[in-house]
């Protein structure tokens, strides 16, 4: 309870009872030693030593807040969950990240920004785990690992390293979409707020009727792109390197409530068969004029958290929540994702992380889960099923948004390839078709400043290679600019 100036509370122990001294711990007279017996002391010392908890690995610095989701339009043709019917609205909580930096990391790192959101839906919680860029660096989890290490710091040094990162990145074609993104303007937003958010995999929908469409979902705010220059950013890492975090605490603060308006672009099941490229493959979008945007709702954050540590810092946001009328696809990053995430929670908040407040669905809960570490929701009996003891039980009916089926032996092998599948041809049209001369400009700039810095002859030469293969004149104009630095 906040008290004001004249009617303060006092000051208690973590088990309610009132404590003499904010200032003074317990001595056997005023100069002697400090007496084992000062709980209050001692319970304030261990609660400081372990106020920390591990960093997610990676997206460990961000922040987020909260607000509510409305639908505008009707795309119940396309899914029956409840949280997109017309009409409906849904408390969100939404989190920023960057990816590799750490905890007290600058903002404004080039880096792509994490974008994830909780729905609490009246069917469960939803949570679409993306990013600020439709696409990905890689298309197997296998490579995940090494990818986040090669972005991270060396084991020597301690030191980030552009050498491993481009030493990595040349030697993963399939990068060459992201990467280009990554180098161009949208590399740095100028705030959270003025970036859009994907859901970048592609996930199945499935309508009352239980037919199956495979969508992608788009974020565009509303505030309009605005990106910073990597000189603009380099000044702000040492000027106010929680610009970002700062910036939409403020707004919210003063009443300026970012929104975006989500669009879906929607395959029918069947034509993803036949499509001219993988259109599950993470690194890969479905261009627009082949499938448009449709308009589906507004999101919009109007509400700071009051405690960062257990609404944002223990937030746990996992793909693995999903409601009816939502499933996955056969995208192997995002199978991938589906166990990761929560095994991360599990690790690193406790196997009953989803009793945390922020991560506790708002629809009833009516699990066999019980006990572990923690647990602070009672449970009740029966406690196995089946029971005929008036237990919970399952529908019995198959899912069909879990359902798209699969044949073949087990395999390690990648993607089988369609007719436009290429690691190469979409970096080519972002950089060559999006971009303007003076992006073009920027790009080469801030490429060849990053390859200035630290990178090995041999990755040099392969990174020259790769950046010829997106775009040929790019690529030489790049080499130019290093061997003129
Ligand atoms: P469109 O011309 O229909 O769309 C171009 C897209 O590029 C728009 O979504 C635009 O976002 C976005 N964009 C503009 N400038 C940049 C930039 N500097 N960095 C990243 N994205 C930018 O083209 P297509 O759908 O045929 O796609 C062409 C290329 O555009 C793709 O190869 C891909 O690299 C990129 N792109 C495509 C997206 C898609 O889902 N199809 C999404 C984002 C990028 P906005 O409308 O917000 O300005």
């Amino acid at each position: 309870m906040a008290g004001d100036e004249h009617n303060k509370p006092t000051t208690t122990t973590d088990g309610g009872a009132p404590v003499p001294s904010d200032e003074h711990s317990l001595t056997i007279g005023p100069d002697g030693p400090i007496v084992l017996h000062d709980h209050y002391l001692i319970e304030q010392m261990a609660n400081f030593n372990r106020e920390r908890i591990p960093e997610r690995q990676p997206h460990a610095k961000g922040s987020g807040a909260f607000g509510r989701f409305e639908v505008t339009s009707d795309v119940s043709a396309y899914t029956q969950a409840a949280l997109f019917q017309p009409g409906a609205k849904t408390d969100v909580l939404l989190r920023f990240s960057t990816v590799a930096g750490e905890r007290g990391s600058p903002d404004t790192w080039r880096d792509p920004r994490g974008f994830s959101i909780k729905f609490y839906t009246s069917e469960g919680n939803y949570d679409l785990v993306g990013n600020n860029t439709p696409v990905f660096f890689i298309r197997d989890p296998m490579k995940f690992q090494h990818f986040i290490r090669s972005q991270k710091r060396r084991a020597d040094t301690n030191l980030r390293d552009h050498d491993m990162q481009w030493d990595f990145w040349t030697q993963s074609p399939e990068s060459a979409h992201q990467v280009a993104w990554l180098f161009g303007d949208r590399g740095i937003p100028r705030t959270w707020r003025h970036m859009n958010g994907y859901g970048s995999h592609t996930y199945l929908w499935v309508n009352a009727q239980g037919e199956k469409f495979w969508v992608k979902y788009h974020f565009k705010t509303d505030q309009g792109i605005q990106c910073l220059t990597q000189e603009e950013a380099d000044h702000l890492a040492g000027a106010d390197s929680d610009y970002h975090m700062r910036d939409l605490y403020q707004a919210i603060d003063q009443g300026n409530h970012p929104s975006w308006t989500l669009y879906v672009q929607v395959m029918p099941f069947k034509e993803a068969e036949r499509y001219r490229i993988n259109p599950f493959d993470l690194t890969k979008v479905w261009p627009h004029e082949e499938y448009p945007l449709i308009e589906v709702g507004r999101l919009t954050l109007d509400q700071n958290p009051t405690d960062n540590h257990t609404q944002i810092e223990q937030a746990a946001f996992e793909p693995n929540n999903l409601v009816p009328g939502i499933g996955v696809s056969p995208d192997k990053m995002l199978l991938a994702r589906v166990f990761s995430y929560a095994d991360a929670h599990r690790a690193r908040l406790g196997v009953n992380y989803k009793q945390i407040p922020v991560n506790s669905p708002k629809a009833p809960v009516h699990s066999y889960s019980k006990d572990g570490a923690m647990r602070v929701q009672n449970v009740s009996d029966p406690v196995y099923a089946p029971n005929t003891k008036g237990g919970p039980e399952a529908t019995g009916e198959t899912n069909p948004a879990e359902s798209w089926g699969g044949s073949g032996d087990a395999v390690r092998n990648a993607y089988t390839l369609r007719r436009d599948d290429d690691d190469f041809s979409q970096a080519h049209t972002l950089v060559r078709e999006v971009m303007d001369d003076a992006q073009r400009e920027r790009l080469v700039a801030n490429v060849a400043g990053h390859l200035s810095k630290g990178v090995s002859e041999p990755v040099l030469q392969r990174a020259f290679e790769y950046w010829r293969h997106i775009d040929q004149e790019v690529g030489e104009r790049i080499e130019r600019e290093v061997s003129r630095a």
